[in-house]
């Protein structure tokens, strides 16, 4: 794979063209230096894999998820997950230690339940490829929030985005409206705004959990994703 290396000093071109062939929408490269050591497991950057989701599939979305999407969640965490492998395993092959972590993940963090190993929307954000929504959402500039995500941690050098600093959500609170556990508080984000400012991930769980139990046993919702302006056709 070195042959794709083409820029002199940065991996940005090769690990898009990687990334792309392998089904990614979209790549970012960021500085994650701003977060605390411990959150970015000592690394200084992160790329980003965006993997946008089927318009025919979420227009199926109307007081519930359903069932088809359902199973695409897991098929696009599935295909993040072996973009982020490649691009991962393709760095180690040049020198750079690098950690894929999973597109979808918790770990138990007694300060923030129901959180990943790595913040996918932080990357994404420091990236500058969109915001995070009232909704504690990513919100792509072009996508909206109809986009999954998975990241690769690295030390091996990128030209980075300028970060997104400042939400573009407006006046906008359709995804607030809809959300029908009362989740989500209805603030406006910036950057460093906590996530538990924005909503409350318990209560959206125990939602899924106790009214969705019959689609994917309670794991996915989508209301306030489907909801969302930005991105919809
Ligand atoms: S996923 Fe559903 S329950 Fe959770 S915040 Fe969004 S609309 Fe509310
Ligand atoms: S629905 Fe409106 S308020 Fe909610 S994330 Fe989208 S743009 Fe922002």
């Amino acid at each position: 794979m070195k042959e794709l290396i083409k820029d002199d000093n940065n991996f940005n071109d090769s690990i898009t063209t990687l990334g792309k062939s392998l089904g990614a929408t979209q790549l970012g490269f960021s500085d994650i230096t701003i977060l605390p050591e411990n959150k970015r497991m000592g690394f200084i950057y992160g790329i980003t894999i965006i993997v946008r989701l089927s318009e025919g599939i979420l227009n199926q979305i109307e007081d519930e998820p359903t069932q088809t999407y359902f199973s695409h969640y897991r098929s696009v965490n599935r295909l993040i997950d072996q973009i982020s492998l490649r691009i991962s395993l393709f760095l180690e092959e040049q020198g750079y230690p690098s950690i894929a972590i999973p597109a979808s993940q918790s770990v138990s963090d007694p300060d923030d339940a129901f959180t990943g190993a790595f913040q996918h929307k932080t990357g994404a954000v420091l990236s500058g490829l969109g915001w995070i929504g009232r909704s504690a959402l990513f919100i792509h500039e072009n996508y909206g929030p109809r986009v999954r995500m998975g990241t690769v941690l690295t030390n091996a050098p990128f030209q980075v985005g300028i970060p997104v600093t400042q939400s573009s959500c407006g006046s906008c609170r359709s995804c607030v409206t809809v959300c029908p556990a009362m989740a989500i508080e209805g603030r406006l984000w910036k950057l460093g705004t906590p996530r538990n400012e924005l909503y409350d991930a318990f209560r959206c769980s125990q939602y899924m959990k106790d009214v969705f139990q019959h689609i994917g046993r309670g794991a996915v919702c989508g209301l306030c994703m489907v909801a969302c302006p930005v991105g919809k056709k």
